[in-house]
Parts: structure tokens; C-alpha cells; sequence
């Protein structure tokens, strides 16, 4: 069984493959979590995905994130937080004061105009250490990573019989999970899957130790004008991580191609630093970009491959990877083990249902 791509869902697939006794090899071309599952937020919501079709995955993650922070046995810094919806521009202070009961770290000029979330509701991993705690669990069940560019899918009488790396070599497998992120898209022509894009945002990380775990959104207008909603979560090892900005940039073609703009991330350290003086003058440790997979309708791919006995695809989960990883892994090695998912309904998420890309 070959699950390519080592991001938190290719991961967590292959996690849940190996909990089962099924032998995985993991195909990665870079490094574990070296894409967007190393550099997102790590926000995880119960039932901020409540009404769409990704409500019942979002739900069985959440309950799935508490259970394998106990059962993988390492911090990758799980905990509960508190979530908040400030105002703040970039100049100038907003008059009215607070809304709701502000935390006294939050001391600069935006305002507190709403609790998003509680205890029971928010929490957060650190994405990299998670994808990394996901993989050595599955390596401690047996399965191998392999560092290799996946090329193509290699079939024999319309199924499966492994894939062609790009230097050659061909890699056996009666079954093939494509979790490569926005690179899925890269393959989507050849087999009959629907479009999968990349869509660039920013990052930077901020050296704040003792911040609260409250994670914050913030409506936020730069000086000259423009709207903006940087994201704001402070982790248990002492970094304040902020996102935000998206840029139309096109896909590169690996992750080590993709450009970090200077003054994006400026922006977004500014932002932190309007919302608290702890974070005006915090030092910046990691400036980074990246793109979420999304697709046509917002909705992942999970499923199998039309036309491809024992092709699979898990990826397109947009802004909710981290969150929707677990059940997605979970669902998936259900297909392929019993031929149906148990644990999660994945029709709304069937590749079947948009039009093919070629
Ligand atoms: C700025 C930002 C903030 C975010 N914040 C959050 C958040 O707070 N909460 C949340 O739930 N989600 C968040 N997300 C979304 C989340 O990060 C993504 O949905 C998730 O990481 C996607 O994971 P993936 O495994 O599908 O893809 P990726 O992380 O992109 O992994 C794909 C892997 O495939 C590998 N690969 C690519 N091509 C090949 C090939 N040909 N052969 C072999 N390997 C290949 C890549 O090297 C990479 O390691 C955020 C995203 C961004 C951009």
C-alpha cells in the first residue's frame, strides 16, 4: 500500500492504514510536513464547520484530535483555548472599548468585539509536530518512508500496480492513497480527477513567551485601506504564530520554490503588534508561505480515484487540513480495509462528484 505525500493527511492516512496491521510505505519528494501541514495555523474548531457538508468530519476530527493527543503518546502541543473576534486597524485606535470581557494581554489599540470559542469548542495543535508525531507513530507500526518524486500512477488491466518516481523507478502497490496536497492537481488530468489548486497565504512566528491560549481573529484595515483577517494563535513553546494574506501566486513546482514576500509577513507582524504590546515587541523568528489545497466546490476529495481500481485520493481540505485530517485518515483506511467507511459518510466528498479536469 503506497500513500503518497507526506503531509498531516497523507500522514494520518497512513497512521490509521498501519493501526490496522496494513504494511504502508509513504512516499514523500521533499520532507515530512515540509508544505503547508508544517507552516498552517494548527486551529482545530469543533463546530465552526456546522451546516456545510465537512460538519460530521469536523466533529469526528475534534473528538479524534482528543484521543490521539493520549494515544500517540508524544506533545506536539495539543491543548484547549479560548477564541476571541478583535478590531484593529493599523493606525489609529477604535473608540467604544471592549464588547465582551477582554484578557489583560490583549492591551493595544483593537478591540474585543466577541468570544468565538471556548474550552470546549477551540484548540490547537503545532501543525509540524503533529504531522511528525503521526508519521513516527505509523513508522512504529511498521511502515517506511521513501524520499522519491511520485510521477505517475503505474496500472495494469485498469488497476493499481504501484507508481513511477521521476527517477525511474517503479515503487509496487495493490493500493495507492494521492495525498500531495495542491500537487494532487499536478496528476488530475492523467487520471479522471477533478481540478485541485494551491492557494498561497503567510506566515510569520513571533518569540512571545507566557502569552495565554487564546486564539484570536482580527478584522483589520492597514493604513492604506485594505481589509484584511489575520489569524493569531500562540503555542505552548513559547512562539506567537500570525497568518493571513493571500496571494494569487501560482503553484511552484516543489515546496522548497515557494517565495516568501518580506513585506506580507511585515503586515502581518504589525497586525500582532496593534492587538497587544507584548507583540510589538516580540522578535520574529520564522517568516513562511504556503498553499492550502482547495477545490472547484470547497469540499475535499476523498474517496477513490473513478476508473482506477485501487486508486485513492485524500487532499482539497482547504482551510481545515489540521482539523480534518483525523477522520479523513480514519475513513479512508476503513475503504480501503472493509471497501466501505464506517466511521464518517464521505459522499459529499466522492471525487466522482465534479467533472474530471481533462
Ligand atoms: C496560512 C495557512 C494557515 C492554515 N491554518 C490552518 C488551521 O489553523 N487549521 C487547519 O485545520 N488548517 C489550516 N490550514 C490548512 C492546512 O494547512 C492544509 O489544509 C493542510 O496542511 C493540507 O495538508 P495536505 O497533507 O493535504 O497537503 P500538504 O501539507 O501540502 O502536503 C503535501 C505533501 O505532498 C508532497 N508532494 C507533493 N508533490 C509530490 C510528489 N510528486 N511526490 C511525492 N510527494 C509530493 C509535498 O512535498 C508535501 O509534503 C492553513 C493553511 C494555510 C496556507
Amino acid at each position: 500500500m503506497l500513500v503518497c505525500g507526506a503531509g498531516v493527511v497523507g500522514a494520518s492516512v497512513a497512521y490509521f492504514l498501519a493501526r490496522r496491521g496494513i504494511a504502508v510505505t509513504v512516499v514523500e519528494r521533499s520532507g515530512v510536513a515540509c508544505a503547508a501541514s508544517g507552516k498552517s495555523g494548527g486551529f482545530l474548531a469543533l463546530d465552526w464547520c456546522d451546516g456545510s457538508p465537512l460538519g460530521p468530519l469536523a466533529r469526528a476530527s475534534f473528538a479524534l484530535h482528543a484521543e490521539l493527543a493520549k494515544e500517540l503518546g508524544t506533545d506536539y502541543g495539543y491543548r484547549r483555548m479560548d477564541t476571541f473576534m478583535l478590531a484593529a486597524r493599523e493606525r489609529g485606535a477604535l473608540t467604544g472599548g471592549h464588547r465582551v470581557a477582554a484578557p489583560p494581554w490583549l492591551d493595544g489599540s483593537g478591540v474585543v468585539t466577541a468570544t468565538l470559542g471556548s474550552t470546549e469548542t477551540t484548540a490547537q495543535v503545532t501543525p509540524a509536530r503533529f504531522t511528525g508525531a503521526l508519521l513516527d507513530a505509523a513508522q512504529a507500526r511498521g511502515a517506511k518512508l521513501h524520499i522519491g518524486v511520485v510521477g505517475d500512477v503505474a496500472r495494469r488491466d485498469g488497476a493499481v500496480a504501484g507508481v513511477m518516481t521521476a527517477d525511474g523507478q517503479t515503487l509496487d502497490g495493490d493500493a495507492v492513497v494521492l495525498a500531495m496536497g495542491p500537487w494532487t492537481g499536478r496528476m488530475a488530468a492523467r487520471l479522471s480527477l477533478p481540478r485541485v489548486y494551491g492557494l498561497k497565504g503567510y506566515s510569520v512566528t513571533l518569540a512571545a513567551p507566557d502569552v495565554p491560549a487564546h486564539a484570536l481573529f482580527v478584522d483589520y484595515r492597514t493604513s492604506d485601506g485594505r481589509a484584511l483577517e489575520p489569524e493569531i494563535f500562540p503555542r505552548p513553546e513559547g512562539e506567537v504564530y500570525v497568518c493571513g494574506m493571500a496571494d494569487p501566486a501560482p503553484l511552484p513546482e516543489s515546496p522548497e520554490l515557494v517565495e516568501v514576500n518580506e513585506g506580507s509577513c511585515a503586515v502581518l507582524a504589525r497586525a500582532a503588534g496593534r492587538v497587544s504590546t507584548a507583540l510589538a515587541q516580540a522578535r520574529i523568528v520564522r517568516r513562511q508561505a504556503c498553499y492550502r489545497p482547495v477545490t472547484d466546490d470547497g469540499l475535499p476529495l476523498i474517496g477513490r480515484v473513478p476508473g482506477v481500481r485501487g486508486a485513492y485520493v485524500a487532499t482539497g481540505h482547504g482551510p481545515w487540513g489540521i482539523l480534518n485530517a483525523p477522520a479523513t485518515g480514519l475513513a479512508l483506511a476503513e475503504l480501503v480495509a472493509e471497501g466501505e467507511a464506517s466511521s464518517v459518510d464521505l459522499r459529499a466528498f466522492d471525487p466522482a462528484r465534479l467533472r474530471a479536469a481533462r
